[in-house]
């Protein structure tokens, strides 16, 4: 029996590991986009009809276009990496909602909304492209599933790995995993090595879609200027502190042009 339990443990265990292409690490992620994507865009058209989405204003526009360039550039990335295929159930989406919160946020499979209220301080097209490199990355990385699976841990105990969990767990797991459900929409927080790995990411995939990446740092100056020391939600969190961030964004911002460079991109906007 328990040797029924080890080889069980180890199947789910290498089945539930996933290749971050954009790290190389594995991670855990007991969850197949196929699983995982339905309950988001579920829940994205949910939060649509139930805020204010604002449609064919200057601004809705210049969104839709930065997301456009910004998961084409990712789709080269990833394609140039072997990894053709890889966004095929992706369904890019990106939408302004009129909120004077402070944020944007990405479920899984490029479900973007971005807030009125971040406008003020992204300023330009190519601070949206930082925000904008940010979110696709947490989508690209799978960090909602590594959440959910992490959850999925926690409930059932790491050797149960009961893979075939009921319907309505998996969207209850999904709902904590992103803190929807109840408050639709309001982010949990990712955590802080997430939120860093989404800052590296992203600020490659703006470089390739032709952005300065030096304006991440200049970016996250003015969220520190604007946060005035307040407990911010998802986009604002705290960890990794401002400071750290702005250092990060600065020393990655050459490796960014560098990698932009092998896709012909010498000149940012
Ligand atoms: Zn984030």
């Amino acid at each position: 029996m328990k040797k029924i339990i080890l080889t069980i443990a180890i199947f789910i265990g290498v089945a539930a590991c996933k290749t971050n292409p954009f790290t190389g690490k594995k991670v855990l992620n007991f969850y197949p986009n196929s699983q995982v994507f339905p309950m988001a865009f579920a829940q994205y058209d949910q939060f649509l009809t139930e805020n204010n989405v604002i449609e064919n204003s200057s601004e809705a526009k210049m969104i839709t276009k930065v997301g456009q360039r910004i998961s084409s550039a990712a789709e080269r990335w990833l394609t140039a990496n072997g990894y053709a295929g890889y966004l095929k159930d992706y369904k890019w989406e990106y939408n302004l909602v009129k909120d004077e919160t402070v944020n944007a946020w990405c479920m899984p499979g490029g479900k973007i909304v971005f807030y009125t209220g971040i406008l003020p301080i992204t300023q330009t097209e190519t601070g949206v492209a930082v925000v904008m490199g940010h979110e696709v990355a947490h989508a690209l990385a799978d960090h909602g599933a590594q959440r959910m699976s992490a959850g999925t841990l926690q409930q059932i105990g790491a050797v149960a790995g009961n893979v075939a969990i009921q319907d309505p767990q998996k969207r209850n797991i999904f709902n904590q995993a992103y803190g929807v459900g109840s408050q639709v929409g309001l982010m949990l927080p990712f955590s802080r090595g997430h939120e860093t790995e989404a800052d590296r990411i992203g600020l490659q995939i703006m470089a390739i879609a032709g952005y300065d990446p030096t304006e991440a740092a200049e970016l996250w100056k003015r969220m520190k200027a604007n946060s005035g020391g307040q407990a911010p939600p998802e986009f604002l969190s705290t960890h990794p502190s401002n400071d750290t961030r702005i250092n990060n964004l600065t020393e990655w911002a050459p490796m960014a042009k560098a990698e932009a460079k092998k896709f012909g991109v010498t000149s940012f906007e």
